[in-house]
């Protein structure tokens, strides 16, 4: 059979404009195919983690030149790491959609959220909720832990399911903390009861950010009275701006309690500038990655508790293995290599999540 020719690969429509979608959009232009992104939100950052992500895991999948533009090498946020730091999920993300508008094979849609996915035998689209339809030879979702696009192609299993515990994320910049000693270089994790916590210093060129996650297994019912969680799904997160104040200063007590200085400072300060967002943590396992014309990646296939550390390079692997595929392939033979994309991954993909299951199990208090 002969190699198609470019103006013949594929066209995707990726649901999902955040690191999944992005990476995804990318890797699939690196082969020839053009791809639409639909993101719900709007351009401006949203808050978020950290994460590490490196040049030589990033390279291969998305190419060397967007991967640079990704990692920040022209955002003062981005300099000054060395290549194993842990970076802001901002600033990755920013950099990814720096990288997608220098790509011509990419278009970003931003504030349309898709209402509805469907496919035949010759295509798959997505309707929006302004009333359009994106139609191409494959949809991919990327749309996060409750992807309505898992939802079309699993209906049989469609939700993440509550791991029974949340995670308080935020971030300080070390020199706004006087008197405290400085951080050392690297991963730090504390245990205390049913708290854990995870934080790192992300050196940048001005200084050093320091990103802290603490892992709390008593604030179920607060989730659940928020609406974060209903039943067993998780629904969303709970912004600074929704957090009463009451659990505020009890996390102030809390901190000074469970984590010994600087960290606790750090929380603290993050906490007196009402900067901190509260995460119900979703883990599923996934059965499907594919069916016909739609797949799906990232945290919309598969969603490991993040204690694990893998989402995103989960989510990398979910695109190059998905570019691969469809490198070779034409309109016609799509189903095929989405069939294929998931006997490649999904052993690996319910590895991963049921690999932190463990953790989650002992940890929570009340699933
Ligand atoms: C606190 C925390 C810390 C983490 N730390 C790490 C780490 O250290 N290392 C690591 O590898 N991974 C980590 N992860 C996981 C990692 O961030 C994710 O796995 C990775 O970012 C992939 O996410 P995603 O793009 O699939 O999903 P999301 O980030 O959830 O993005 C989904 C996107 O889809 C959009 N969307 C949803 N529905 C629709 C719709 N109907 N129409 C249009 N758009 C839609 C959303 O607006 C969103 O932009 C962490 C996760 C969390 C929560």
């Amino acid at each position: 059979m002969s190699e198609p020719r470019h103006h013949d690969r594929p066209r995707a429509v990726v649901v999902g404009g955040s690191l999944a979608g992005l990476t995804t959009a990318l890797a699939l232009a690196l082969v020839g195919c053009r791809a639409q992104v639909l993101e719900r939100s709007g351009p401006a950052p949203r808050t978020g983690g950290a994460l590490s992500a490196a040049f030589a895991e990033l390279a291969p999948v998305i190419g060397d030149r967007h991967a640079r533009t990704a990692l920040g090498t022209a955002n003062p946020r981005g300099r000054g790491r060395r290549a194993a730091d842990p970076m802001p999920w901002t600033v990755l993300r920013e950099g990814l959609r720096r990288a997608v508008e220098d790509e011509p094979l990419v278009s970003l849609h931003h504030s349309t959220r898709v209402t509805a996915i469907n496919q035949n035998e010759h295509s798959a689209w997505a309707d929006t909720d302004d009333g359009r339809t994106f139609a191409a030879d494959l949809v991919v979702g990327a749309d996060g832990h409750r992807s309505l696009v898992r939802r079309t192609l699993v209906p049989e299993h469609p939700d993440a399911s509550y791991a029974g515990y949340a995670l308080w994320i935020g971030q300080t910049e070390e020199a706004s903390l006087r008197g405290v000693p400085r951080t050392a270089p690297g991963l730090f994790i504390e245990a205390s009861g049913p708290h854990y916590l995870l934080g790192y210093p992300m050196p940048h060129e001005g200084g050093r950010t320091l990103g802290w996650a603490w892992y709390d297994a008593t604030r179920n019912d607060l989730m659940r009275s928020t609406g974060s969680v209903a039943g067993r799904v998780v629904r969303h997160s709970l912004r600074a701006s929704a957090i009463p104040d009451p659990v505020y200063r009890e996390l102030v007590l809390q901190a000074r309690r469970h984590w010994p200085s600087p960290r606790a400072e750090a929380i603290i300060d993050s906490i007196d500038r009402r900067e901190v967002t509260g995460v119900p943590i979703a883990e599923y396992v996934p059965r499907r990655l594919a069916a016909g014309r739609l797949a799906i990646v990232g945290n919309a296939a598969h969603v490991p508790t993040p204690m694990t550390g893998s989402g995103f390079a989960a989510s990398l692997q979910d695109a190059a293995w998905l570019s691969r595929e469809l490198a070779a392939a034409d309109s016609a033979t799509v189903p095929g290599a989405l069939a294929r994309y998931e006997n490649t991954r999904l052993d690996g993909a319910r590895d991963l999540v049921r690999s932190g299951q463990g953790f989650s199990r002992s940890f929570a208090t009340q699933p």
